[in-house]
């Protein structure tokens, strides 16, 4: 077993947390005040090719392997979490969709353009990922967009909610319900029939457009499906796998950077005559989050290992997923409390990333269903049905 970083990935390392600190640490806190779209930061990352990071070169990707992959999440979700959830949903639930699942034409038509971000128009499009629907959530079997054949064409009708990067997509991976069961669709956002409209204002995550999206007689072609008739479920469960870990990377990021921000200021915080750093309360709070921490890079990693090796992550994906959203929420909670008053104030950054923690437990399947996955594989062989 070896756990150590090549010497590629220490360099990608190093570069993710320059363009991090350079980038977006210093605009950070003022675009989470006035809910901004980042579009200068995805432009820049755009430049550097993290937009295509784990697609391969001859579609104008990185070539990124996963565990690289992870490790700009995590660079990412130090500074901000809401640049590392719009990038991690453009290309693990998007770009590698396709990648993973695409026929050649798709990967020609669509891969370039994503790694892009876009087709030179003026802004930067990501890639959005449209499951959620007002009545599926969590229970995504009862889908009421429906995907039905006129010729050569599908037409598609419903309505799609929480729709990540909404209003900057330039590309939406859609899933209905065909003839043959649930089905993806790639729909360019300027399709006939389709309306981004409602913005959801969020307790965090206050840069990413969250959108309700109006699919109305909207007409693709059938080369727009992903896949086969039927194949929706099995890449939607395939890209909340890859999004589980991506997001566990982020939190890990979240989560290093509020135990950076609160080490300091214990140290430059005097009270009763001493830092409070030096008092034993404080130093468990840290500590305990530390091993919280370690815990959950050692898991991260794993799974993203484990994507580069092929293959389904199963149970893994959600293992991660449900520690991830344990531990950033803890942890930001601890922060908090070590930095008192200060901590719950918006001039300083943990109350953004507390914010931005919460969502973790709900972005890529509540918790709740995480736990039924796992269940499934404590029970496995034994005459136990579970259902969610
Ligand atoms: C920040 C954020 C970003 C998101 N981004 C996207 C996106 O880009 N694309 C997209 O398609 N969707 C997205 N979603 C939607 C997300 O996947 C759903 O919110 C999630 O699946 C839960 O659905 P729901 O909100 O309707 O809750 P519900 O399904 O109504 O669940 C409400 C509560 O009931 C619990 N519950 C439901 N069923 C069961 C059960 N059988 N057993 C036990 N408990 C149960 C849930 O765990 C939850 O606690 C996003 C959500 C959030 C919050």
């Amino acid at each position: 077993m070896d756990f150590a970083l090549s010497e590629e990935q220490k360099m990608f390392r190093a570069m993710f947390e320059d363009f991090s600190k350079k980038e977006i640490a210093p605009v950070a806190e003022a675009l989470d005040h006035e809910e901004t779209l980042p579009l200068t930061i995805l432009e820049k990352a755009g430049r550097q090719g993290f937009l295509g990071a784990t697609l391969p070169e001859e579609h104008l990707g990185a070539d990124l392997d996963f565990v690289s992959y992870a490790l700009l999440m995590e660079a990412l979700g130090r500074d901000c979490m809401s640049v590392a959830v719009s990038l991690g949903t453009h290309v693990s639930l998007v770009a590698m969709s396709i990648l993973r699942h695409g026929s050649e034409a798709q990967k020609e038509a669509y891969l370039g353009i994503l790694a892009a971000g876009g087709d030179g128009g003026r802004d930067v499009r990501l890639g959005a990922f449209a499951l959620t629907e007002p009545d599926a959530g969590s229970d995504t079997s009862r889908l009421q967009t429906r995907a039905g054949m006129d010729g050569e064409e599908y037409v598609i009708d419903g309505v799609k909610t929480w729709v990540a990067n909404g209003e900057m997509t330039g590309l939406f991976l859609v899933f209905a319900e065909a003839p043959g069961g649930m089905t993806a669709f790639l729909i360019p956002a300027d399709t006939d029939g389709v309306t981004v409209g409602y913005r959801e204002p969020t307790l965090g995550l206050r840069n990413v457009p969250f959108n309700t999206v109006y699919l109305e007689g909207c007409c693709v072609p059938a080369a727009n499906r992903l896949g086969e008739e039927g194949d929706g479920r099995e890449i939607a469960e395939a890209a909340g796998e890859r999004m589980a870990v991506t997001l566990g990377a982020a939190a890990l990021g979240v989560v290093e950077d509020s135990l950076e921000v609160a080490a300091q200021f214990a140290t430059e915080r005097v009270q009763f005559g001493v830092p409070i750093a030096e008092k034993q309360a404080i130093q468990n709070l840290m500590a305990e989050s530390t091993v919280d921490a370690e815990a959950l890079r050692h898991l991260v990693y794993h799974g993203a290992w484990q994507v580069d090796r092929g293959g389904g992550l199963g149970s893994v994906g959600s293992v991660v997923k449900v520690f991830a959203a344990r531990v950033a929420q803890q942890v930001t909670n601890r922060m908090v409390q070590v930095m008192g008053g200060y901590g719950y104030m918006e001039d300083y950054p943990l109350a953004r990333k507390y914010r931005d923690a919460r969502a973790l437990g709900l972005i890529g399947g509540p918790t709740e269903l995480h736990y039924v996955r796992i269940a499934e594989r404590v029970f496995a062989g034994r005459d136990v049905a579970i259902t969610p």
